[in-house]
């Protein structure tokens, strides 16, 4: 077993898809393990994507996550990370393939739905930023 870490993003909440996202994770045969409502603040967006501090995109990035309230998620399957991966899609929806979660929910590259950790040390990294050990338990 494996456990990753996945975001319905604001835009998704927003637009009334957080059923829909869940229904479709818990089809695809993932156990959530915990999950919690939460709007990041600003500073707390530029924490949870400091790896892309220096990217051009990082402000509207950490804005677009800081808009409202999105849905934090620890999600457990064998090869968690990469069946999660696979089933969120493409970054960019309008490269997503038919299926997947940011194709059907992912309005464009900023605006796409869905997050998921790329590997190990990252799940990790992200489930203890945004769980407590507890929680997890
Ligand atoms: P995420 O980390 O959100 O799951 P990802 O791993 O598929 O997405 P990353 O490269 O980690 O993609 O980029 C993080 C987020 O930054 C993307 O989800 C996207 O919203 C945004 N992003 C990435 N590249 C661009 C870009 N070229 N222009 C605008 N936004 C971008
Ligand atoms: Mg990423």
């Amino acid at each position: 077993m494996e456990r990753t870490f996945a975001i319905i993003k604001p835009d998704a909440v927003k637009k009334g898809y957080a059923g829909r996202v869940l229904a479709r994770i818990e089809a695809a045969g993932f156990t959530v393990c915990t999950l919690r409502m939460i709007r990041m603040s600003k500073r707390e967006a530029e924490g949870f994507y400091y790896v892309h501090r220096e990217r051009p995109f990082f402000a509207g990035l950490t804005d677009f996550m800081s808009s409202g309230p999105c849905i934090v998620l620890c999600l457990e399957a064998p090869d968690a990370i990469k069946k999660w991966r696979d089933l969120m899609g493409a970054t960019d929806p309008a490269k997503a393939s038919d299926g997947t979660l940011r194709k059907e929910f992912g309005a464009s590259i900023d605006n796409n739905a869905t997050h998921g950790s790329d590997a190990p040390d990252t799940a990790a990294f992200e489930l203890g930023y945004f769980f407590r050990g507890l929680e997890l338990s």
